[in-house]
């Protein structure tokens, strides 16, 4: 029985190329899904909104510090020119005027773009207008001749270029504030990869292991069954089975080996056979004989208990030989060891003595006993019809000799001299008769 549970036979056909993919992608994939998902939240909501940021400023700051700058030079001009009325300040003015007026369209469009408020920028704008009509009039020079109405003039001015200045610094506000918000949110996304890359690194980590686990469990545990069962069949054990389910490749090789090993074991019992028996008869051979009857003496003498031996042999054989022919002789040794096998216990064991002579070993078996065997075989072969060919018959019989050993110290060859004594009797006696050893 097999202690290992059976897999279902889907994965029973996987293929280690399956396997080994399967293995690799569960540790490989996290680490890429981390990566990509690392670069797409880097990319899209790190790296973009402060590059828009960036760029974003640009449009709204550098028109914004433009006007405010050039507010300050406007400033200049038409205070000196209330101070020296030089014509050079007109122009100067002129210049800063017209880039206010083109920083100031850049700017409410930028601002309009991006969505902000832009009343602030609209108030801006109407205060530059009336701010360019007083600069108008205070450089046309009229009032440069009545000192009292340009000291007005130029408080009224620099009222308005100082509320305009407050102005652009409402909208620079907003827009810093606008900026630190997306600032804020780029850095609560930095927050988050830093997360998301630990919890990447945790599943990468975990998927390495799951992948260490599928390619161990599918090879190198099956690898490990192959080279035990191998070393355990070649240190003896030949019942061993090498229990692979996966690879498929791999337990195709285990069936092999177990498919290898079962003939392997076939092979040797039937030359284990081959060795103990006798290819004629089919009884146990002389070598098997001898194993046998030492190994009962040695029984028989540690427990006490009597052990016999019968050695028959068939009488005139040699004129059987001669009258029906060698073939006919073998035929006839094959059937005398049947006869034998036929009338004996199962613990007792027949063997082919060699030639015509056959020998019995009967274990836990006293001289009475033994001598009744021996008679039981002697009827049996004497009774029993050997067939020559189709129509002619023959007869058979056989001499028997028994010895019994009773624990008094008996060798193999002394019992077997005793037995064979008692068969030379039988045979000079008149053969087809049993005669036991006294
Ligand atoms: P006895 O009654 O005194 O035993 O006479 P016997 O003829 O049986 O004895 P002997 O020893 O003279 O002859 C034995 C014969 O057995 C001689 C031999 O041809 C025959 N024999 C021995 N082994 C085989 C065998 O394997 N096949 C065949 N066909 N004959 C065998
Ligand atoms: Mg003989
Ligand atoms: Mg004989």
């Amino acid at each position: 029985m097999s202690r290992i549970n059976k897999i279902p036979a889907f994965w029973r056909r996987r293929s280690l190329k399956f396997w080994l993919a399967t293995g690799m992608l569960m540790s490989l994939a996290p680490i890429f899904i981390s990566a990509m998902a690392g670069y797409v939240l880097y990319h899209g909501a790190i790296i973009q909104p402060l590059v828009e940021v960036a760029s974003k400023q640009r449009q709204i700051l550098q028109p914004l510090q433009s006007v405010q700058l050039s507010l300050w030079d406007i400033s200049e001009s038409v205070i000196d020119f209330a101070i020296d009325g030089e014509e050079r300040r007109k122009i100067a003015y002129q210049n800063k005027a017209d880039q206010i007026d083109r920083d100031l369209e850049k700017l409410t469009a930028a601002m309009q773009e991006q969505g902000f408020d832009i009343s602030t920028i609209n108030q801006t704008q109407d205060e530059w207008r009336e701010l360019s009509t007083l600069s108008g009039t205070i450089l046309s020079g009229e009032s440069l001749r009545a000192n009292a109405i340009v000291g007005e003039e130029i408080e009224e001015f620099e009222a308005l270029i100082n509320r305009l200045a407050h102005h652009l610094e409402t909208v620079h506000d907003a827009v810093r504030i606008r900026n630190e918000n997306t600032h804020q949110q780029a850095l609560a996304s930095l927050t988050l990869s830093e997360y998301l890359a630990a919890t990447g690194l945790a599943l990468s980590i975990l998927g390495a292991l799951l992948g260490v686990v599928v390619i161990n469990r599918s090879l190198v545990s099956s690898m490990d069954q192959l080279a035990a069962g191998s070393m355990r069949f070649s240190g003896g054990d030949r019942d061993h089975r090498i229990e692979v389910q996966i690879p498929r490749e791999l337990a195709n090789v285990a069936d092999a080996f177990n498919q290898m090993t079962k003939q392997i074991r076939e092979q040797e019992d039937t030359l284990e056979r081959m060795a103990s028996t006798d290819g004629l008869t089919g009884l146990y051979n002389r070598r098997e004989f001898d194993r046998l009857l030492a190994e009962e003496i040695r029984r028989a003498e540690r427990y006490g208990k009597p052990v016999s031996l019968i050695l028959g042999d068939i009488d005139h054989f040699k004129s059987y030989n001669d009258t029906h022919g060698h073939q006919a002789g073998d035929e006839a040794l094959r059937t005398v060891g049947q006869t034998l096998a036929e009338n004996l216990r199962e613990t007792d064991k027949a063997c082919r003595f060699g030639g015509e002579e056959f020998v019995i070993v009967l274990p836990e078996c006293d001289a009475q006993a033994a001598r009744q065997a021996a008679e039981r075989v002697r009827g049996a072969v004497q009774a029993r019809v050997f067939h020559i060919d189709g129509e002619r018959t023959a007869q058979v019989t056989i001499s028997l000799g028994v010895a019994t050993s009773t624990g008094n110290g008996d060798t193999p060859d002394t019992l077997l001299k005793s037995a064979d004594l008692a068969l030379y009797r039988a045979k000079d006696h008149g053969r087809n008769r049993v005669i036991a050893s006294v």
